[in-house]
C-alpha cells in the first residue's frame, strides 16, 4: 500500500492507504488446448506402483493447499495411478528457472535443494494447469527419486470426469420418461443447475404433507426440490399404507415441486449407508426456466448469430502504412499506432504476432478465433477489427484505434487511484453492452480486465483482445485454460470446464477493481499459486473497503459466485438482470446504446495521432520465418 496526506471534511490533513495498482501490464494465460470428449484417450494410464507409493503420492497432494482443492476423490485416484517414477542423479536438475514447465512431481527419496529439502513434497505444482515458467531450479543433491504427473494426462482425468458426470446426468435425466420430453439441449441446460447435496440414512428427504408456500426457509432447505438419485436408495412411505416403494440410482422423485407448490404426497427416506443426490430448487427451476407447467415448456432462449462483415477500409495494403510508435503490448505481440501515408488522416492500431511464437505454443486455433469472431464483431462497445494481413513472420490484425489509451493507464491517473462509482457504473455499462453483444452469439470473451478496455474518442469504453474469445455452443462448456489469473473464474482453476458465466465472475472482479483500484483475489504471489487458492475461498472472505457502497457490494457478491448457474447473468432473466440491479438504477440504457449519454470520463489528448500516455519503444527484433501453411486460410 502506498500512503498519502489527504485533506477530510473539517480541513484537517490525514494519512490515507492507497491501493499499490499492478506496475506491470497483467498477461492474458492460455494453455494449450485441452482435448474435447473426442480426442481422449480410450484409457488413463496406469503405473503399477505399491500401497505405500500411493499412500505417499496422495498425503503428499492432500498436504498441499492449493492441490487438495483441484484433486479430490476419484480425480485423486486417477492421479495417483498415473503418476510415473524417475530416477534424479546426484547434481542432476529436476526443474530449470525459466523453462516452461508440463510436469508436476513429488519428492520420494533423496535430498533436493532449491532451499535443501528431503521430505516428501510437491513441487511444479502450476504445471499441471498451464505451461507456467517455471521461477526457480530445483536440483538433486543425492541420487533421487520423484512421482511425475505430466499436464497432458491431468487434463484427460479432469475432462473425462466432467464428461462422465455430465453423461451420467444427462443419461439420467433422459432415461426419465417426464424428463425426455424436455429435449436434450434444455436438459443439458437442467443438467448445469444440479447441485450434488448428501443424506445421511435415515434422514426424511421429502416429508409427506409439507407444501412449498407456508414454510419458506424450510422449503428452501428441503421442500421445494427435484431430486435424481447418483448413489444410494431411498424408502417411500406414505401414511397409513407403510412402504410403497423404492428408488435407486438413476430415479428422481419431486419433479412436481417444479412446477406446483402442491402438497408432497409421500414421505421419501434416505437408507443406509445414506444417499447422494443431485437437486434442483424451485426457486431455481424458475429463475432460469420461468413458471411452467410441465417438462415440455422447458425451453432455452434463442441467439444471435455471428455474421456482421466489415466493408471499410478493405483496400488498405500493408504497404500503404507506416508506423508512428508502440501503443502496447499483449501476450503474442505488440500493438502499433500506423498511419495511411499518402491519406494522413486514417490512423489505425497494428496489432502483429510473431507467427513462431503461435505455433510453439500451439495457438493456432486461437488466433483463428480471435480473427473471425472480432472481425465479425459490429458494436460500439466492441474495437473494430477490418482487415487482417500475413506475411512469412507475422499475422497482423488493421483495427480502428482507441487513442486515449486502456483503463490501466486510466486508473493509474486518477488521483485515489480508483474510480468514482458514478464512473465505474457508465464504465461497467458499457462493458455490460459488449458482452450482451457476444452473449447473445454464443460467445464467450473470457478476458476481461482493465487492460483489455479502451476509451474512444467519444469517451466511451470499446472492448479488445479477442485472443480468448471463443464460440461455445456444441457441449455447451470448454476446458481449456483461460483468462488473467485475478480475473479467472473458480470453475477455470478447477478445470471443471466454463461457459460464459466466466465473464460475469470476472466483470464482478472487474466492478471491484474499479472501485478500489485492486482486484478482490490478488496476492503478491508471481506464481499466482496464492491467487488461485483466493479465488476458490471465494468472494465472501475478501474484505471490502469501507467506502465501497452497499449496492456495490451487493452487486459484486452477486456476480461472483462460486458456482456459476447462480451468477447474476445466468438467471431466468439473464443479462437483463445485471442491467436491472439496483446499482444501475438511473442509468438509461437506451441512451446508452445510442451513444446518447456524455462519458464521465475526460480524454487529455489533443491531436489525432497525439498520444500522451503510450511510450514509444523498438519493434522487436523479426523473428524467423514460420512458413509450416498452418494460416492459409488467415
Ligand atoms: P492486446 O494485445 O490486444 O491486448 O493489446 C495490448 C495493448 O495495446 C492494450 O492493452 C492497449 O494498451 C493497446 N491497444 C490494443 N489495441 C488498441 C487499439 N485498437 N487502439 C489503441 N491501443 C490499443
Amino acid at each position: 500500500m502506498m500512503v498519502v496526506c489527504s485533506k477530510n471534511r473539517s480541513g484537517s490533513y490525514y494519512l490515507k492507504e492507497l491501493p499499490t495498482l499492478p506496475t506491470q501490464r497483467r498477461h492474458s494465460i492460455v494453455a494449450d488446448p485441452t482435448p474435447d470428449d473426442g480426442k481422449l484417450l480410450s484409457e488413463l494410464p496406469v503405473y503399477q506402483k505399491e500401497e505405500s507409493d500411493k499412500t505417499l503420492i496422495k498425503t503428499a497432494i492432500q498436504q498441499n493447499d492449493f492441490l487438495n482443492k483441484i484433486i479430490s476423490g476419484k480425480r485423486l485416484d486417477d492421479v495417483v495411478n498415473a503418476m510415473y517414477s524417475k530416477e534424479i542423479p546426484a547434481k542432476e536438475p529436476v526443474i530449470k528457472q525459466g523453462e516452461k514447465g508440463s510436469h508436476m512431481y513429488i519428492s520420494a527419496r533423496g535430498r533436493f535443494q532449491v532451499s535443501e529439502f528431503g521430505d516428501v513434497r510437491v513441487f511444479g505444482e502450476l504445471a499441471i494447469l498451464y505451461n507456467a515458467k517455471r521461477l526457480a531450479t530445483i536440483e538433486a543433491l543425492t541420487p533421487a527419486m520423484v512421482w511425475v504427473l505430466d499436464r497432458k494426462i491431468y487434463q484427460q482425468i479432469t475432462v473425462r470426469h466432467n464428461i462422465k458426470q455430465q453423461d451420467e446426468v444427462m443419461e439420467f435425466l433422459m432415461s426419465n420418461e417426464k424428463l425426455k420430453v424436455a429435449g436434450k439441449q434444455a436438459l443439458q441446460e437442467v443438467a448445469s443447475l444440479l447441485k450434488p447435496e448428501f443424506f445421511k440414512p435415515g434422514t426424511q428427504i421429502v416429508r409427506q404433507g409439507d407444501r412449498g408456500d407456508y414454510k419458506q426457509l424450510y422449503c428452501r432447505l428441503v421442500g421445494h426440490k427435484f431430486f435424481i438419485i447418483r448413489a444410494g436408495t431411498v424408502t417411500i412411505t406414505k401414511d397409513g399404507e407403510g412402504t410403497v416403494g423404492h428408488c435407486k440410482k438413476g430415479d428422481s422423485f419431486g419433479e412436481l415441486a417444479l412446477f406446483k407448490e402442491d402438497y408432497r404426497q409421500a414421505t421419501v427416506t434416505a437408507d443406509a449407508p445414506g444417499v447422494e443426490c443431485l437437486t434442483l430448487t424451485r426457486s431455481e427451476f424458475i429463475e432460469h426456466f420461468g413458471v411452467l407447467e410441465s417438462w415440455t415448456d422447458v425451453k432455452i432462449l434463442p441467439h444471435n448469430s455471428l455474421g456482421a462483415i466489415q466493408t471499410k477500409h478493405q483496400d488498405i495494403l500493408l504497404a500503404d502504412l507506416r508506423i508512428i510508435k508502440t501503443l502496447g503490448t499483449g501476450g503474442f505481440g505488440e500493438v502499433v499506432l500506423v498511419q495511411h501515408k499518402k491519406l494522413s488522416d486514417l490512423v489505425f492500431a497494428l496489432k502483429y504476432y510473431k507467427k513462431m511464437d503461435i505455433v510453439t505454443q500451439n495457438q493456432q486455433e486461437h488466433v483463428y478465433n480471435e480473427k473471425t469472431i472480432q472481425m465479425a464483431c459490429n458494436s460500439p462497445f466492441i474495437v473494430r477489427l477490418y482487415k487482417t494481413f500475413k506475411d512469412n513472420k507475422y499475422l497482423y490484425f488493421l483495427m480502428e484505434s482507441c487513442l486515449d489509451g486502456d483503463l490501466c493507464s486510466l486508473l493509474q491517473q486518477q488521483k485515489l487511484k480508483r474510480f468514482e462509482e458514478k464512473e465505474t457504473r457508465f464504465i461497467a455499462a458499457c462493458v455490460l453492452e459488449a458482452l450482451e453483444y457476444l452473449h447473445s452469439r454464443r460467445i464467450t470473451y473470457r478476458d476481461i480486465k482493465l487492460e483489455n478496455l479502451l476509451i474512444a474518442a467519444n469517451g466511451y469504453i470499446r472492448l479488445t483482445d479477442f485472443g480468448l474469445a471463443k464460440n461455445i455452443s456444441s457441449r455447451g462448456k470448454t476446458f481449456t485454460f483461460a483468462g488473467t489469473p485475478e480475473y479467472v473464474a473458480p470453475e477455470i482453476v478447477l478445470n471443471k470446464g466454463h461457459d460464459r458465466a466466466v465473464d460475469y465472475w470476472a466483470f464482478g472482479v472487474l466492478i471491484f477493481e474499479l472501485l478500489t483500484g485492486r482486484t478482490p483475489f490478488r496476492t503478491d504471489d508471481d506464481t499466482h499459486m496464492k491467487t488461485y487458492q483466493k479465488i476458490l475461498i471465494g468472494i465472501d472472505n475478501v474484505r471490502f473497503p469501507g467506502y465501497v457502497s452497499v449496492k456495490s457490494r451487493h452487486i459484486i457478491m452477486k456476480l461472483c459466485r462460486p458456482i456459476p448457474s447462480d451468477r447474476l447473468g445466468m438467471l431466468l432473466g439473464g443479462i437483463g438482470d445485471v442491467k436491472g440491479h439496483d446499482w444501475f438504477k438511473g442509468l438509461d440504457w437506451h441512451k446508452l446504446e445510442r451513444c446518447q449519454i456524455t462519458s464521465p470520463l475526460k480524454s487529455k489528448r489533443k491531436t489525432r495521432v497525439d498520444t500522451p500516455q503510450f511510450q514509444i519503444k523498438n519493434i522487436a527484433e523479426a523473428p524467423p520465418d514460420e512458413l509450416s501453411g498452418w494460416d492459409t486460410e488467415f
